[in-house]
């Protein structure tokens, strides 16, 4: 679609790419810039390519092209701007942008980044009446752009709603429900959908971080994201999905069940690792959604954890008649809650009784 309009020169002035970056909706703010910028584009029946030759290209490339600018939320200090952080916080966005040439599916996001801030966004609007340093389009892309806090918000809708020759304004968001609703409204939306597994295995093969039987283990787990399945691969899913299990069956045993699921929650929570947890967590829905799929559906089933499939059958034969809706869905807000920076070990314990009693109450029916 983004093609289309470059190659009839309807190009949208604010565009909205809603999904995760691990699926590409920066990647695809990247491509589009470096398309409408370049200057000797190939066109094709199927639409436009950057030529990946000319000065613009590799100016794109690189990241170094003056039409490209990437807005980030900043650490929390005093700076209100890119051109007053401290020296190494500067470098830090430096390495980032850097790391998103070489690789524009991997997170941008520098140390204790908290929010978009005002100054950052007058520097947009003062970049923009300017005229700019060389031909082409300009290209403003705001990563996670629910970071802007209200003042920024505010500041940016009236930019949005300024007419500006030659300028798209991105904006690339996984909770669009966070951003306010007027700006959403003026900008044209593009969900950028998860990645299919096979590209996921494909692409772990291809950048050296697994075999291919190891990335055909892990891409199921990582839905559609290639940053979620890299973790995965440098953490080894089967360690992760074992303390999931491990903490599944802590919650689920008799009446001295409290001192092991403190001690498989502490486990997790000891490590202090936000991605780890949620990680596990999403590991252990995965499997869950295994066990009720036997339950429900018998042994010919296909399975994501066809590796441990005695245990889930044990598992189906024992609970596979208990509320597993209700199941995921506080695992679900476990994980959500950690993202938020609640206590890893207090999420994963009370969402763990709350399962408890979820599966208790099967029993007691059965
Ligand atoms: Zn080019």
């Amino acid at each position: 679609m983004l093609q289309r309009c470059i190659v009839d020169r309807r190009v949208p002035q604010a565009l909205l790419l809603t999904g995760r970056e691990g699926a590409g909706t920066i990647a695809l703010a990247l491509a589009f810039a470096r398309t409408v910028n370049c200057r000797t584009p190939h066109l094709s029946n199927h639409g436009v390519a950057p030529c990946e030759a000319c000065s613009s290209c590799i100016q794109s490339a690189s990241l170094q092209h003056t039409n490209i600018k990437l807005i980030m939320a900043l650490p929390a200090g005093k700076a209100d701007t890119e051109e007053d952080v401290a020296d190494d916080v500067l470098d830090a966005l430096r390495d980032i942008i850097g790391g998103v040439a070489e690789d524009p599916y991997t997170r941008v996001r520098l140390p204790n980044a908290s929010m978009i801030r005002i100054g950052q966004i007058r520097e947009v609007k003062r970049m923009l009446s300017l005229s700019a340093a060389q031909e082409g389009r300009r290209v403003v892309i705001i990563v996670n752009a629910e970071e802007m806090n209200v003042e920024a918000s505010n500041a940016f809708l009236k930019t949005l709603e300024e007419p500006h020759d030659d300028v798209t304004i991105i904006l690339t968001t996984s909770r669009p429900e966070r951003l306010l609703q007027t700006i959403v409204s003026r900008c044209q939306e593009l969900i950028v959908p998860p990645l299919s597994d096979e590209i996921v295995i494909t692409t772990l093969v291809e950048r050296g971080l697994c075999s291919e039987d190891e990335a055909s283990l892990v891409a199921p787990f990582a839905e559609g994201d290639i940053q979620r399945a890299a973790d995965f691969v440098s953490e080894d899913v089967r360690t992760l999905r074992a303390s999931a299990l491990a903490l599944l069956r802590s919650a689920l045993r008799g009446k001295d069940y409290r001192n092991a699921l403190s001690d498989a929650a502490a486990e997790i929570g000891d490590e202090r690792s936000k991605a780890k947890a949620e990680a596990t967590l999403s590991l252990l829905a995965v499997w869950l959604r295994d066990a009720f799929a036997l339950a429900l559906g018998g042994p010919n089933v296909r399975l994501v954890n066809a590796d441990d499939r005695q245990a889930l059958e044990k598992f189906a034969a024992a609970f596979g008649s208990a509320d597993l809706l209700s199941v995921i869905t506080v695992i679900e807000r476990a994980a959500r809650d950690i993202q938020r920076n609640t206590s890893i070990t207090l999420t994963l314990l009370t969402a763990m009784m709350d399962i408890r009693v979820i599966i208790a109450r099967t029993r007691v029916s059965a």
